[in-house]
């Protein structure tokens, strides 16, 4: 079994560190990851500019002066073998709800989940990884799950939120379905030194949809998020709506 491991923190970041190693129990580990942080990037690829690759530590660590969906999109068509599983993280603070969309520890995942690869993103909850270790144990007991549970080869893209307290404090894991933030806060415009406006995007919002069954509930109440992502963006209710209004000739036959 050959894993991939990636993250939006950069390569020097704890939480790959960990999980790095708290995959070695499942076979060969290469880890391919941004040289520095890229948090936020959510799924840009680079385009205007080429990449360049710092190979190091054997075969076992490749630093890669893009995003984090760059990394595992060169990991996938031509640096590696295909690996057996990609995981992402894990990264320093929450991706819940929305968080999903921008997030580049997601979108890590979701690159592998494009090229039919199995892919899970971790993160931790609150800044710090205070319980790094605990989470990094909760990774290796999430990957097992999957491993041992799963019914066919047909890839799955899973997003992992894992409360920061002592593996002993968890309340156990739970399958989730993504919860909903309230919008961001105000941006925070301050004066440069040079005197002119500045301005610092705001906090994330409070969680605005936390029910019961939520990663935000689960994640609450001490228990691991584990949530199945898809990618179809398509609002499926509103396709026949949308072709009443539309469908046409562009010019003429006015309704
Ligand atoms: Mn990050």
């Amino acid at each position: 079994m050959h894993i991939l491991v990636s993250n939006d923190d950069g390569y020097r970041a704890p939480g790959i560190q960990a999980l790095a190693k708290a995959m070695e129990k499942f076979g060969r580990v290469t880890v391919v990851a941004p040289d520095h942080n890229h948090s936020g990037a959510s799924n840009s690829l680079t385009l205007n500019r080429p990449l360049t690759v710092e190979h190091t530590d054997g075969d076992r660590l490749y630093v890669l002066s893009g995003t984090p969906s760059d990394c595992v999109h060169v990991a996938l068509t031509g640096l590696l073998e295909k690996p057996d599983l990609v995981v992402s993280g894990i990264n320093c603070g929450a991706n819940m709800g929305d968080d999903t969309m921008y997030s580049g520890t997601v979108a890590a995942a979701i690159e592998g989940y494009l090229f039919g690869v199995p892919s899970i993103a971790f993160s931790q909850i609150d800044k710090g990884w205070a319980e790094l270790d605990a989470a990094a144990e909760v990774a290796q007991r999430v990957v097992q799950r999957y491993l041992d549970s799963r019914e066919d080869d047909r890839a799955m893209l899973l997003n992992v939120n894992i409360p920061n307290m002592p593996l002993s404090a968890l309340q156990g894991i739970r399958g989730t379905r993504l919860g909903k933030r309230n919008s961001a806060e105000s941006v925070i415009r301050e004066m440069s030194p040079r005197g002119f406006p500045i301005y610092w995007l705001g906090a994330a919002g409070k969680p605005a949809d936390a029910e019961e069954g939520t990663d935000f509930w689960a994640t609450s109440h001490g228990y691991v998020s584990v949530t199945p992502l898809q990618i179809d963006l398509t609002n499926y209710k509103q396709v026949p709506t949308v072709r009443g209004w539309m469908d046409g000739p562009v010019v003429g036959n006015e309704h």
